[in-house]
């Protein structure tokens, strides 16, 4: 199937073409047609599974070919991020796929200066991509005027509950135009987005691109049992043992990422941190420099690494489990895009069992366990039944276990219990939407 019999027009087939899409993913197959004809949509998607092209492509030709130009302050095409890193990508994918066409898209989101993006909105814009604080924040100040919405999309709607919008996305909710068209986006469907959906979306057509709550099929999950305080000498063995090309980590705190951090720069390796203390422009900064592979490992928090688009990126680190399970999907959803091979590693102490079996009973699987030899755990990491819960305690018991550190010395540097993976993993080149030629004005 082509995009051309979706029914897209010529500008926007052009510009897919130099970004060398050929063929829809599974969700753009099902989303750009509804779109196209206006339906609301509520639809299951995961980051990597293409659905940001699901609802720019449709969302600009709809703009292009119908409505008014937008008047001052006005937008017609809203679209709401949870962090300010997925609102600048999403703008980039709707420059890049929307460079023939004269529409006009800008991101806006908290942490930077306001005047800028107040100026912006003067002339009006066609698509506004905002996270929901800082768009009421112009709202309440006038700068931007909803009169004129079009379209509301909610994109990664699962995250920005949770990470406490839910007062905002009323309040915008209440000031938008009743009739308009309504796209919602979320990799799981919980109870809470449900019950958001029944209250914005009108008769909605429903996908399930991947079964929600289901990590991408792609990735290759295993799991390394280690005792709490040997995970930084593990990851920093296993990235020079396993011959690691670009990691990216995930670490529960702020102090966690700069202290794994610290300890990867004294060993010469070049790392970088983004999280919700740094500010801004070093988070863009640090996500520039692993993209153009000046950084080899990045590590984030869960807040902060939301929406990363980093191409086909073969290795995702838990070097924490994530609190909340369903981020550990968001987490492995860095990882296998659009179809490719990724791997994620999680390294898993004793303190997090009963996590771990909270993310086995969401993703509905058991993980296969391994130990790296010389690193076994002296607090066992319990078992987990199929359905997730954890079958006994976990043991606080005091190591002095027989060989203890050096109990794998027999087959050093081996991996007990699964299969090496294929060392010397790099970066696979795949294409992101590029830096777009400038919209003109309308
Ligand atoms: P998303 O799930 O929207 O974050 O997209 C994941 C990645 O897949 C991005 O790097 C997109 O540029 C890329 N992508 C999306 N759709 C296609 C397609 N039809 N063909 C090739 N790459 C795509």
């Amino acid at each position: 199937m082509s995009f051309a019999s979706l029914g897209l027009a010529d500008p926007l087939l052009q510009a897919l073409a130099t970004l060398g899409y050929t063929t829809p993913t599974p969700v753009q197959r099902e989303a750009i047609p509804l779109v196209l004809k206006g339906r609301d949509l509520m639809a299951a998607a995961q980051t990597g599974t293409g659905k940001t092209a699901g609802f720019a492509l449709p969302l600009l030709q709809r703009l292009a070919t119908e409505g008014r130009a937008a008047a001052s302050n006005a937008v017609r095409a809203l679209v709401l991020v949870p962090t300010r890193e997925l609102a600048e990508q999403v703008n980039e994918s709707f420059r890049a796929y929307g460079q023939h066409l004269a529409l006009r898209s800008y991101a806006v989101y908290g942490g930077v200066s306001i005047n800028p993006q107040m100026m912006k909105l003067r002339k009006g814009l066609d698509v506004v991509v905002a996270t929901p604080g800082r768009l009421l924040d112009l709202h309440r100040q006038n700068a931007v005027k909803f009169g004129q919405v079009e379209t509301l999309v909610l994109d990664e709607a699962d995250r920005m509950l949770d990470l406490g919008f839910a007062k905002e996305l009323n309040a915008i909710f209440a000031a938008l135009p009743r009739r308009r068209q309504t796209l919602l986006f979320s990799a799981t469907f919980s109870d809470a987005i449900r019950s958001l959906a029944g209250g914005i979306l009108a008769d909605p057509a429903v996908i399930e691109a991947s079964p929600p709550n289901t990590a991408a099929r792609t990735v290759k999950q295993q799991v390394v049992t280690v005792d709490k305080k040997r995970k930084p000498e593990l990851f920093c063995h296993l990235l020079k043992r396993r011959r690691w090309g670009q990691v990216l980590v995930f670490v529960k705190t702020r102090k966690g990422v700069e202290q794994l951090v610290a300890t990867l720069l004294a060993q010469g390796i070049a790392a970088d941190a983004i999280h919700g203390d740094k500010p801004q422009a070093g988070r863009l900064r640090a996500l520039e420099r692993f993209k153009a592979a000046e950084v080899q490992v990045l590590v984030a928090t869960d807040v902060a690494a939301r929406g990363l688009d980093i191409d086909d990126l073969p290795l995702v680190v838990n070097f924490d489990l994530p609190i909340v399970a369903e981020d550990y999907i968001h987490r492995i959803g860095r990882t296998g895009r659009a179809g490719n091979r990724g791997e994620a590693l999680s390294l898993v102490c004793a303190d997090e069992v009963n996590l771990l079996g909270a993310i086995e009973n969401l993703t509905r699987q058991t993980f296969q366990r391994g130990e790296e030899a010389g690193f076994e755990p002296d607090h066992r990491v319990p078992p987990t039944g199929p359905a997730g819960q954890v079958l006994s305690k976990p043991k606080k018991s005091k190591p002095a276990k027989a060989g203890g550190r050096g109990a794998g010395k027999g087959v050093p540097g081996n991996w007990v219990g699964f299969d090496a993976p294929a060392a010397g993993a790099g970066r696979r080149g795949r294409q992101r939407p590029g830096k777009p030629a400038k919209a003109g004005p309308r």
